[in-house]
C-alpha cells in the first residue's frame, strides 16, 4: 500500500487550479462552461519574444544554464528593477526560477524553521498558505475586509507580530482582490518592518504593470527596509507568458544565495530557452503594454458595472491585477430548487450547475464572504457571464 507523506497529506489542491480543471471537464463534456477561474491573460505572447526563443534554440542554448540564472538575464532584471522600480539589485542578488511560484516557494523553503510563524494578510493567493505549510510553518491569517480595501495596516501588522514570527507574505496589487498598496500605505507598513529587524517581507509585485489608476509602488523603495525586503516579480502576467514558466526575486544577496543552493538540488533552473526570451521581455519599453492594460481596465468597468446591478453583490474598487473580489454574504440562506446557498462554496457550485460560470470560491483566498471573478477574457465572453450570473441570482430567494 502506497504511504503518502503528513506532509502531502496536509495540503490542500490549488483551488485556482482545481477550479480549471473541473471547467475543463465539463466542456469536454459538451456543456458550455464559461471559465472565470484562471488568471491567466487570453492574450498571445508577443510576438518579439517568440523570436527570441526561436534565436536562442537556433544558437543552442539548450543546455544547463547557471543556477540562478544567465548572467546576460539577470543583468537585464537588474536594469529593469532601476527603470520601473527605482530598485538597485545587482545580479548576484537576483535569482531566476520556474516561475513565481517557485521563487515564492524557494523563499519560503531558505527562511522557515518548524513553527515558525508567517503573516499573510487575507485574502490571500491561494498557494501562500500550502507552500508555508509545507515548510513547516504556521501561518498567521490577519483579516483585512472588504471595508478596508482588503488592505492592512502598519499598526495591524505590529500586533500580529510575536517573538516567532519569520516572515510576511503579500501581493500589490493583489491577487485576488484587485488592491493597490499605495506609496503612503507601503511607507506605514515598512514604519511597522522595521521596528522588527528579523522580520523579512515577501513583496510578491507579479501584477505590477496591470494598475490602472496609479504609479506602481514597490515595498523596497524605502532604504531603511531595503534589506528586510524580497521583491517577487515574473514574466507571467503582463507579458502573456504563463507557459514558460519564469519569475524571479531580488533580495539581499543571503537570501538569493540560499535561494540558489535550493534551486540547485530540486530544478537547477527555468529552461535555457525561456532565459533568452525573457530578456525580450525585459529590455522592451513597458509602454508596449499599454493595449493590453487598456483592454483589462474596460473589461474591469464592465465587470464592475453588472456587478452594481445585482443587487446583494458588494465590491470595492480594484486598482489592478484582473480579478474582482465580490462579497455575496447577502445570498447565504438563500435557495433554488435543491441549491442551498450556506456559504461561497455552495454559491459558487450554484453558479457553475445553474449558470455553467466557473468561478472560485472566496475560502481559498481566506475570505469565506467572497468569489473571485478572473477578467482575463473577451468582452463578449465577460458580457455573457456577467449576464448568466446575474439571472442564476436573482433566482435565489
Ligand atoms: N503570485 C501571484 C499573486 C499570482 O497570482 C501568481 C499566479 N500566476 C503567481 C505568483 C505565480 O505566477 P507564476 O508562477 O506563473 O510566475
Ligand atoms: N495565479 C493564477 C491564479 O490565481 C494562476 C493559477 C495558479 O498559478 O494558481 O489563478
Amino acid at each position: 500500500m502506497i504511504q503518502l507523506s503528513n506532509r502531502l497529506l496536509a495540503m490542500e489542491e490549488s483551488a485556482t487550479i482545481a477550479m480549471s480543471r473541473k471547467s475543463r471537464e465539463l466542456k469536454a463534456q459538451g456543456l458550455d462552461v464559461i471559465s472565470l477561474s484562471l488568471g491567466e491573460p487570453d492574450f498571445n505572447t508577443p510576438q518579439f519574444i517568440k523570436d527570441a526563443a526561436l534565436k536562442a534554440m537556433e544558437n543552442n542554448f539548450t543546455k544547463y544554464m547557471p543556477v540562478p540564472g544567465y548572467d546576460d538575464l539577470r543583468e537585464s532584471i537588474s536594469k529593469k528593477f532601476r527603470r520601473d522600480n527605482n530598485l538597485s539589485y545587482n545580479s548576484d542578488q537576483i535569482v531566476v526560477s520556474t516561475g513565481a511560484k517557485q521563487s515564492i516557494a524557494n523563499v519560503v523553503l531558505t527562511l522557515i524553521n518548524p513553527g515558525d510563524e508567517v503573516i499573510i494578510p487575507a485574502p490571500f493567493w491561494v498557494s501562500y498558505i500550502e507552500i508555508v505549510k509545507v515548510a513547516g510553518g504556521i501561518p498567521i491569517i490577519v483579516n483585512a475586509g472588504i471595508e478596508k480595501d482588503f488592505k492592512i495596516t502598519g499598526a495591524e501588522l505590529d500586533q500580529a507580530v510575536t517573538e516567532k514570527t519569520k516572515l510576511m507574505i503579500f501581493s500589490t496589487p493583489c491577487n485576488p482582490t484587485g488592491s493597490v498598496y499605495s506609496k503612503e500605505e507601503l511607507r506605514d507598513l515598512a514604519d511597522s518592518i522595521k521596528k522588527h529587524p528579523s522580520l523579512v517581507v515577501l513583496c510578491d509585485e507579479i501584477y505590477e504593470h496591470i494598475n490602472f489608476e496609479s504609479q506602481h509602488e514597490s515595498l523596497a523603495q524605502f532604504k531603511d527596509v531595503y534589506e528586510q525586503v524580497v521583491t517577487v516579480n515574473g514574466v507571467s502576467k503582463a507579458w502573456a507568458m504563463t507557459g514558460w514558466r519564469l519569475g524571479y526575486i531580488g533580495a539581499p544577496k543571503t537570501i538569493a544565495s540560499a535561494c540558489t543552493k535550493v534551486q540547485g538540488q530540486f530544478t537547477s533552473g527555468t529552461s535555457s530557452i525561456t532565459q533568452k526570451a525573457a530578456i525580450a521581455a525585459m529590455e522592451a519599453d513597458p509602454s508596449v503594454l499599454k493595449e493590453m492594460i487598456s483592454a483589462f481596465k474596460s473589461r474591469r468597468t464592465l465587470v464592475l458595472d453588472a456587478l452594481s446591478k445585482m443587487p446583494g453583490i458588494k465590491t470595492n474598487h480594484p486598482g489592478g491585477a484582473f480579478y474582482v473580489f465580490p462579497d455575496c454574504s447577502k445570498y447565504f440562506g438563500t435557495a433554488y430548487k435543491e441549491h442551498k446557498i450556506q456559504n461561497a462554496n455552495d454559491l459558487c457550485l450554484y453558479l457553475l450547475e445553474e449558470a455553467l460560470v466557473a468561478l472560485v470560491t472566496g475560502d481559498a483566498f481566506g475570505d469565506p464572504n467572497c468569489f473571485r471573478i478572473s477578467y482575463a477574457a473577451s468582452e463578449e465572453t465577460l458580457n455573457e457571464a456577467m449576464r448568466r450570473i446575474g439571472s442564476a441570482l436573482s433566482k435565489l430567494s
